[in-house]
This record gives C-alpha cells, sequence and structure tokens, in this order.
C-alpha cells in the first residue's frame, strides 16, 4: 500500500444538545461498524459544541475545536440547542456554534436529499404516488447571502418609523463554487440541474442565473434549467419528481430544503453535509448532521430516531471517506430495517414494530451483516 493510503481517516463527533448526543452514540456503533471496511484506520475525537460548550467555556463553539475541526476529515454532528439558553442573546446561543464552525471551515454547499422510502410512502402529506420513489437533493449555498450580508440593522427614521434591513450579495466565485458541487453531484444521479433563483426581481438573481448558465458549460452532458423561486416551490408540491438536483441560493435553500425535506415523512428521517472546496489532495472536509434539532421534547426517552444521524454518516461515506459503495450499502440497510417493520415512534404506522433509539439502530447493524 503507498503511504497516504494509509494515513487516518481523522472523524472529529461534536454530539451537542437534547437528542444530539443519543442518535450520535448510535450513529457511532455504525461508524465502528464501517472501520475495519474503510482501507485506512478511523480516528475518532470528541469535542463539545452548543449548550455543552456553553456550560465549559462559556462560548458555542472554542477555537481549539474549530482548529480540531479544520483539521479531520470530518465531523459528524448531532444537534444543538434547548431552553436553558433560550434566553441569550442571538450570537451567545447554541446555535451559533454550528453557524461559525460552517462559516470558518467554508463549507459553502449545503447538501440536503429529499428520498422517498416506499415503507413510509404514507407519512407524506403528499399523495403516496406523488413521492413513491422520489430521490432528490437541495443543494444550498451556506455561506454568503442575506443571512450574512452588510450592512444590516434596525433603525428609527426622522419620522419616527422603525426601519429594518438585510442585504443580499452575492459574488459571481460565490455561486461558481456552489454551482459546480452541484453539478459535480448530478454527474452521479440523473445529470439534471435546475437552477433557482428571482432573476426577474433582484440583481443577485440575474447574477446568479449568469453564473449558473456559465457553469453549465462546464458540464455539457448535464441539463440544466432555471427555475424561479415561487414556482419551485409550487412544483416541489405539485410534482416533486421531476426535480434531480436543485441549486440555489442561501434564504432560497432554507426554506425550499425545508419544503423537500417534509415531502418525505419525517424530520427524524432526514440526514444533510455541508461541504466545503476539494483539497488539493482530491479529499473534501465534510460537516454531516440530521436537519432536526435537540427535541427537548423527547430527549432522554431513548425514543429519537436515529436514522438521519446514520444516514448522515452515510453521506460522510460518500463525499468525504470516498467511499459511495459503503454509502450505498448503508442506505440498502436502513431500508432493510425499515422493510422489516421497524419504526420509531415519529414514523410508525399501522401494522409497525414500535421500536427505541438503540433497537432501530441493532436492526440497521443486523441488516449490514445480513
Ligand atoms: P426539532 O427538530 O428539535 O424538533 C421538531 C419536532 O420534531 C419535535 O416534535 C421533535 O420531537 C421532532 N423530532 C426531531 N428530531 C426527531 C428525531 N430524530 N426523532 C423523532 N422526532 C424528532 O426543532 P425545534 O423543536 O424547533 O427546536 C428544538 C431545539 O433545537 C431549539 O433549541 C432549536 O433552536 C434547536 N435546533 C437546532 C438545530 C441544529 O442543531 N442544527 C436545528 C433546528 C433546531
Ligand atoms: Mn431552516
Amino acid at each position: 500500500m503507498v503511504a497516504a493510503s494509509e494515513a487516518p481517516l481523522r472523524l472529529l463527533v461534536l454530539a451537542g444538545d437534547g437528542i444530539g448526543p443519543e442518535v450520535t452514540e448510535q450513529a457511532l456503533r455504525v461508524v465502528e461498524s464501517f472501520a475495519p471496511h474503510l482501507g485506512r484506520p478511523l480516528e475518532i475525537s470528541h469535542g463539545l459544541v452548543g449548550g455543552a460548550s456553553i456550560e465549559a467555556c462559556d462560548e458555542a463553539v472554542s477555537d481549539a475545536v474549530v482548529a480540531q475541526a479544520n483539521g479531520s476529515d470530518a465531523v459528524l454532528f448531532g444537534a444543538v440547542g434547548g431552553e436553558r439558553w433560550d434566553a441569550r442573546p442571538v450570537g451567545r446561543r447554541p446555535e451559533s456554534g454550528i453557524i461559525r464552525l460552517r462559516r470558518d471551515l467554508d463549507l459553502f454547499a449545503n447538501l440536503r436529499p429529499a428520498v422517498a422510502y416506499p415503507e413510509l410512502a404514507s407519512a407524506s402529506a403528499l399523495r403516496p404516488e406523488l413521492v413513491d420513489g422520489l430521490d432528490i437533493v437541495v443543494v444550498r449555498e451556506l455561506t454568503s447571502g442575506v443571512y450574512f450580508g452588510q450592512p444590516r440593522g434596525q433603525e428609527t427614521t426622522a419620522d419616527g418609523a422603525r426601519r429594518a434591513f438585510d442585504t443580499q450579495a452575492y459574488t459571481d466565485a460565490e455561486i461558481v463554487r456552489v454551482c459546480r458541487a452541484a453539478f459535480q453531484l448530478a454527474l452521479s444521479r440523473s445529470r439534471r440541474v435546475c437552477s433557482v433563483d428571482k432573476a426577474n426581481v433582484m440583481e443577485t438573481g440575474r447574477l446568479w442565473r449568469a453564473v449558473a448558465t456559465e457553469v453549465g458549460r462546464e458540464f455539457p452532458d448535464v441539463e440544466l434549467i432555471h427555475m424561479y423561486a415561487d414556482n419551485c416551490a409550487m412544483q416541489l408540491i405539485r410534482q416533486p419528481k421531476q426535480f434531480d438536483v436543485i441549486v440555489t441560493d442561501n434564504l432560497f435553500g432554507d426554506v425550499l430544503s425545508d419544503a423537500a425535506a417534509m415531502l418525505t415523512g419525517s424530520l427524524g428521517m432526514a440526514p444533510s453535509a455541508s461541504l466545503g472546496l476539494p483539497r488539493p489532495d482530491g479529499t473534501t472536509l465534510g460537516l454531516y448532521e440530521p436537519i432536526h434539532g435537540s427535541a427537548p421534547d423527547i430527549s432522554g426517552q431513548g425514543v429519537a430516531n436515529p436514522l438521519a444521524a446514520i444516514l448522515s454518516f452515510a453521506m460522510c461515506l460518500e463525499h468525504s471517506f470516498g467511499r459511495p459503495d459503503l454509502a450505498a450499502r448503508l442506505g440498502a440497510a436502513v431500508r432493510g430495517a425499515l422493510s422489516q417493520g421497524f419504526r420509531t415512534p415519529d414514523i410508525m404506522s399501522p401494522g409497525g414494530r414500535r421500536v427505541g433509539t438503540t433497537e432501530m439502530t441493532d436492526a440497521v447493524l443486523s441488516a449490514l451483516a445480513a
């Protein structure tokens, strides 16, 4: 073997708060089961984030943890937040830990798959035939746009009105890199990209559309269409299977990816990946997390669905560990557990076998072993 292939894969685990540690602990059982098959040694370390970190050092994430994440191949993230820290000002809350990680690691491409499992078709708010077989990914720009643009603020005008303002701004380079990530992804899928903007009414939308078109020329084998964001929201509900990869800005992506995730039924099933630029050695640093939060209403009861966390590790296998083959095996094992009828309460339906967090993971592990 060449030396590079013996270098360890470094995985940093940031479990966070509430059900974060509960589902992450289960995902780690799956990680351990893959360790012998990765072709490289796996080095797992743990750090604090969110409320857990605030308790320890009064910051939602420490410089040391950010540096450790930067030196890793991947970060497995649980969830952050809880009532105990709700009174803290914005910027001092648990959520600022994840926001800082995304920004400091320059994780600009947020991938949110929406996959409808036939076993859970009845969990969707849409008719089963509309979602059966659904397999789309929303690629959301994550580190720029209106959530970061300056100036922003609130003021009182001369005539006494309260006025608030945000700035939506994008550079061409910011659009290029996220569009490239989307086209790359499409190459391994159905080779169709839908770029979403409001080019009819926004300057950033006009630039977005022009740049997406330019990037599209680099990928002649991928079909590119453009759609206005409001129409895309409507089409996601009307005929979601028309899409393969959707790429859009931070704000539209926030909204559209939540809508796309719920097409499939449960928050407890939806994973995500936040990726940076490919490194010189061809690897890509990624942060992998379920899209759900810390779910204080069910925390400590052993009933949280671990599949979103487990599927987040599947995305890690594909995008940071370079093992799409193992990612596919893990996806199949999750489907296997579902088709055997195992259901956590959030996805329970008549005839299902009601299980808790640990038993659901047991079912995935035994499907992997089968
Ligand atoms: P949430 O995602 O935590 O919970 C929403 C609902 O979905 C709850 O009823 C919860 O019980 C259920 N749910 C979520 N994940 C589940 C799972 N794995 N299995 C079964 N049921 C599940 O959102 P929320 O209630 O709006 O927020 C709770 C806390 O989490 C807040 O402090 C919020 O700020 C934080 N939050 C964090 C993140 C993150 O860490 N990225 C994301 C969203 C919310
Ligand atoms: Mn959101």
